[in-house]
């Protein structure tokens, strides 16, 4: 990822090549290069998205599923219909994850860490960051929790390429701070904090630089639903989940074709009965807490 150094430097060589000094393009894209330069959005994280990439891909997924002319009724059709089948990506995704084995390239103990926690996606990132670390020395530190590394080949890399990092460590957290912003901005510890963390020993990546939102168990505590059964450590969860499937057949069943006075008339007498049953069921059930309210037994 370019610093805000790398940024100024390779623009102004493309300036300079280009005879571009007096382009009015150019120059309206410099002015505002705070909003859409990378370099300047360091600190900020993007989970590698770019610009309106995210609202971009929910309005594409919506036309898929919505047509502008439905009525409001086909619309939350179409619309649960479009969430059930983004969870049923993800389960599929889930899934996928748990069974593929993932090859490891140097068998160090942190790969191995980060193999294990990691999806494979986020892992390959990973392991390309691992692989550019081998490319990193240390260089000697005066100051306390403070490394600096620089990269072998320097004088072969470009003239506006940054070749020496510095990166700073909170030791109560294990925190590590690299001034190229890489973790901040998306979330994967940067090949220099990693060439640090080997020389240190170290056989994990910190808890503090692992992202719920990568780690294989970033949906623990969400909702599965297997047959009729859903299970959720989360019970505001649970009863949308619960609404949803009631929602779901109650909407197939009205939407069927052919409904004539039989049909709806055999429809609406199970409705009752099923009400008449959910009401005794509740009865049913506030009587036998209030019974056991307050028995000391
Ligand atoms: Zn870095």
């Amino acid at each position: 990822m370019l610093t805000v150094e790398e940024f100024e430097k390779s623009w102004q060589i493309i300036i300079d090549k280009y005879c571009l000094k007096d382009d009015a393009f150019m120059t309206r894209a410099y002015e505002v290069r705070e909003m859409w330069a990378k370099a300047y959005c360091q600190k900020i994280f993007y989970a590698r998205m770019c610009s309106t990439q995210r609202s971009e891909c929910v309005n594409h997924m919506l036309k898929i599923y919505i047509v502008c002319k439905y009525s409001i009724n086909a619309f939350v059709t179409q619309y649960t219909k479009l969430i059930d089948d983004r969870e049923s990506c993800d389960a599929m995704a889930e899934k996928n994850s748990k069974q593929r084995s993932i090859k490891m390239q140097f068998g160090y103990l942190l790969e191995k860490h980060a193999s294990i926690i990691y999806t494979p996606r986020v892992y390959s990132l990973f392991e390309m960051e691992l692989v550019k670390s081998t490319k990193y020395i240390l260089l000697p530190s005066s100051e306390d929790n403070m490394f600096e590394v620089m990269h072998v080949e320097a004088e072969s890399r470009d003239a506006w390429r940054k070749v020496k990092y510095i990166i700073k460590v909170d030791e109560n957290i294990g925190y590590y701070n690299c001034e190229c912003g890489l973790y901040q901005h998306f979330g994967v510890i940067c090949s220099h904090i990693i060439r640090i963390l080997l020389i240190r020993g170290l056989s994990k990546i910190p808890d503090c630089h692992i992202m719920k939102r990568w780690n294989k168990k970033a949906r623990a505590g969400t909702v599965r639903i297997t047959g009729q059964t859903d299970f959720t450590e989360n019970e505001e969860e649970a009863r949308s989940v619960r609404h949803k499937m009631l929602y779901f057949d109650v909407v197939a069943l009205v939407n069927q074709e052919g409904i004539d006075d039989t049909t709806c008339a055999i429809a609406k007498s199970n409705f009752m009965r099923c009400k008449k049953e959910l009401v005794e069921h509740r009865l049913s059930r506030t009587t036998t807490c209030q019974i056991g309210h307050g028995n000391p037994s």
